[in-house]
């Protein structure tokens, strides 16, 4: 009997096919959830072995693994014996790599860049660059010379995108790869590592520690971690750590050493490199041989060099911070800036409250959006009344003080988003801005310091209206702007909220240097972001603020006093 040749499939290929698919279908306007299967199926066929992707296409059981359907067994099955599928051979005949390319670029649709592609000829984004830039795209029905500056812009903005994912995403998928390793034989301890342990908002690698009992452990331990199942493949490898890619472009790295250097590797692997340089350094200058240094934890290593130690998220401070005075999560009295359904969150009042009475606050400033904030349900004067009754009403059966207050739009012109009158029967307002972001720096700047000026501005609602990787921080003259906030003797936020983390860590020390104060807060839009706080602490930890810093570390009476209006 003729034994039957497998089929030698390409995993990668078969993977990067399907993702070009879902790609090509989400262009075309097709239906969302037909390119999501295709990407569900990119990562199941990357989550087999190349042995069991060639076993289960000979027998027919692709249909057996999660997220692989019959459709796309077909698919997966053309790809590995044709070499390609028809659904993309159709795809690509509709439209061009050109189209594709291009409408990678912010702002150009696939059907503008078809148009461009048809106009001018133009085959990818280095010629349209030069398109734009020789002034031939407004030639082109519907694109100007506006349109052309916001291209160039936003090829820039192209080049110069990562592959780093938001600390919210890392940090569930870096604790992932620490169980895996942690589950390995052998392993004694798996810890996170690297930039999610310090709390950066935009992290480019997930690293992770490992511990094992002697030397001689190390390479198996590394070559069980390179089959953590969202591992697309492993880039480099070297006797004591692997480095890889997710399929999704995020880079990991496992370091494997045996338990007495567990404290020396979590610091090297933690960083940030200037501090560890300046710990190697002092060990030099100590007589300290930093590559026998045994320690099993991080605290070990700091007292060999009678150094205190530092937390992780204060190691990329410019100066030394006043470890003993970092603001922690336990001293935060009060809940600042709480959305409820009145406005554009999950839950009622009533639940928020007890929420955070469950959590042992002592109060909870309750800030919904103001009208101008229309998409997001914002209150008009008549309805921001009745939650005052209401307001009255909850606080009968809670112990957690509830404040009226506020998030008010700033408006372009500076204006807050309430009559006076209105904004003096308040207890606490934040003032953000939530539209109009792209003015020049002179006229944004402009608008803030006249929001400044007015006698009820109190806090700085996530100031630079930031979303991590999505947003950049609004221009402006963050200086002057920070000199009037300390001049009218107002509040700056620091938002919890992981997807804003704003004000930015890096400009904390700013503020810090023009005794404002701050707000820790957590934005919350439901029950479970009132957990965002400990983004916000440690936020402000990477900042140096001090407990006695922080607004919503007083108690009722002052806090409220500090903030009123
Ligand atoms: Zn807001
Ligand atoms: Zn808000």
């Amino acid at each position: 009997m003729a034994a039957r040749r497998l089929p030698r499939p390409d995993r990668a290929a078969i993977a990067a096919e399907l993702r070009e698919i879902a790609a090509r279908l989400r262009l075309s306007g097709d239906n969302p959830f037909r390119a999501r299967a295709y990407a569900a199926g990119a990562e199941a066929v990357e989550s087999l072995s190349d042995a069991q992707l060639a076993r289960r296409l000979a027998a027919g059981t692709l249909t057996e693994v999660p997220g692989i359907g019959q459709a796309l067994a077909a698919v997966i099955g053309e790809i590995a014996t044709a070499g390609e599928s028809s659904v993309a051979a159709r795809l690509r005949a509709e439209a061009p790599a050109a189209v594709l390319e291009l409408s990678q670029i912010r702002g150009i649709s696939p059907e503008r860049a078809r148009r461009l592609h048809d106009a001018l000829g133009i085959g990818g984004i280095d010629e349209l660059e030069a398109a734009a830039r020789a002034g031939r795209v407004r030639e082109v029905k519907g694109f100007g010379p506006k349109t052309e500056k916001s291209i160039l812009s936003a090829i820039d903005a192209y080049r110069h995108r990562t592959d780093a994912i938001r600390l919210v995403d890392a940090r569930d998928l870096a604790a992932a790869l620490a169980a895996f390793v942690g589950r390995q034989p052998g392993v004694i301890a798996a810890d996170v590592a690297g930039p999610v342990r310090r709390w950066q908002e935009a992290i480019d690698e997930l690293t992770v520690v490992g511990a094992v009992g002697g030397a001689d452990e190390v390479p198996g331990v590394l070559d069980r971690a390179a089959r953590f199942p969202p591992l697309a493949r492993v880039e480099s490898r070297a006797p004591d750590h692997l480095v890889g890619r997710l399929a999704d472009g995020a880079r990991i790295r496992v370091r494997v050493v045996p338990e007495s250097r567990r404290g020396v590797a979590m610091i090297e692997e933690t960083g940030p490199a200037a501090h560890v340089a300046g710990l190697r350094q002092r060990a030099r200058e100590r007589g300290v041989d930093w590559e026998r240094l045994d320690a099993t934890g991080e605290g070990a290593v700091y007292r060999a060099l009678e150094l205190p130690e530092v937390p992780p998220e204060a190691r990329d401070a410019p100066e030394p911070v006043a470890l003993d005075d970092l603001v922690t999560l336990a001293d935060i009295r009060g809940i600042v800036h709480c959305h409820t359904d009145q406005s554009d969150g999950r839950h009622t009042l009533e639940q928020m409250a007890r929420a955070a009475d469950a959590r042992g606050f002592r109060y909870l400033t309750v800030t919904d959006h103001s009208p101008t904030a229309s998409y997001a349900g914002g209150l008009t004067v008549d309805r921001l009344r009745r939650q005052w009754d209401e307001i009255a009403r909850v606080q009968e059966n809670v112990r957690v003080r509830l404040l009226r207050g506020t998030e008010s739009d700033i408006l372009a012109d500076g204006a807050l988003d309430y009559p006076d009158d209105v904004l003096a029967q308040l207890d606490v307002i934040i003032a953000s801005i939530h539209g109009r972001y792209h003015m020049t720096a002179p006229a944004m700047t402009a608008r803030l310091l006249t929001a400044m000026r007015l006698p009820v501005f109190k806090i700085w609602g996530h100031p630079l209206g930031q979303l991590v990787l999505r947003r950049p921080p609004i221009a402006c003259d963050v200086e002057a702007v920070l000199d009037a906030l300390a001049g009218a003797r107002g509040a700056i936020e620091i938002s919890g909220d992981p997807y804003r983390l704003d004000l930015p860590p890096a400009w904390i020390p700013a503020a810090r240097q023009r005794g404002l104060s701050f707000v820790i807060s957590v934005d919350a839009h439901a029950i479970g972001d009132l957990d965002n706080l400990e983004y916000g602490v440690a936020m402000a930890r990477r900042g140096g603020v001090r407990r006695g810093e922080v607004l919503n570390a007083l108690p009722f009476e002052t806090f409220r006093a500090a903030v009123r209006p």
